[in-house]
């Protein structure tokens, strides 16, 4: 639950917020998600473990908690995970321990994960998910933006390549859709729908108290 904010005692208590960015590798999800967090101090990225080898330049903790199959398979077995699935022949999962803090001091919480980890998601935290997925402006633009990047070998980019499609398929279950010509613009419409969201009446749970304040003033 969000706290009140002495400097603006309007800014009602809501409900916390279980953002998730989907989009096929090379989209620019990590960029964007990258610049939502230096811009806002109230949301917090949830770090998936997963069996994948690191990548030239990742750090363990910051991009991933780098895990083997069976230190996988024990925290599936002592449910620690939100979520988790099989992706690109590898295991990815969301750990519930810092999400579940995270929401309950009053953050919300960024989610780079895929259709079937956002899929899951949305069935145990319904309305408090909010979905988005980030299209390339073709699958050209996508190829050339994964070799760009130099970190994955041909053969791996060929098999990203085959998944962004099928990716791309799970559009239907999200709530926003975006492409991402130009990724400032994305960021923006990103940010702005994360503003927007977090003004729903529905999780502006301390909203009634000012209502019946209001309705009461000048009254008695
Ligand atoms: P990469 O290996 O390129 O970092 O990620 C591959 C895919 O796995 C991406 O689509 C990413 O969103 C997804 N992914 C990363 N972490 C998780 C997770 O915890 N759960 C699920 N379901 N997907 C994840």
């Amino acid at each position: 639950m969000a706290q009140i904010d002495p400097k603006d005692p309007h800014k009602f208590k809501r409900r916390g917020i279980l953002f998730i960015v989907s989009s096929p590798s090379g989209a620019g999800k990590s960029t964007i998600s990258r610049k939502l967090l230096a811009a806002d101090a109230g949301l917090e990225m949830s770090v998936s473990a997963t069996t994948r080898p690191p990548r030239a330049g990742e750090v363990d903790g910051k991009d991933y908690h780098f895990v083997d199959l069976e230190k996988f398979r024990d925290m599936v077995a002592e449910n620690d995970f939100l979520e988790w699935a099989h992706v690109f022949g590898n295991r990815y999962g969301t750990p519930r321990g810092p999400v579940e803090k995270a929401l309950a001091e009053g953050r919300d919480v960024l989610f780079d994960i895929d259709w079937q980890g956002a899929q899951q998601l949305y069935q145990q935290a319904g309305g408090d998910v909010v979905r988005v997925f980030i299209f390339p402006p073709s699958l050209d633009e996508l190829e050339r933006r994964l070799r760009a990047r130099g970190t994955d070998t041909n053969e791996v980019i060929e098999g990203r390549m085959a998944r962004a499609t099928a990716e791309i398929s799970h559009w239907d279950g999200y709530d926003y859709v975006l492409v991402n010509d130009d990724v400032d613009q994305c960021f923006q419409n990103v940010k702005a729908i994360l503003e927007a969201e977090r003004l729903k009446r529905s999780r502006q749970t301390g909203l009634i108290g000012f209502v019946r304040s209001l309705a009461k003033s000048g009254r008695d």
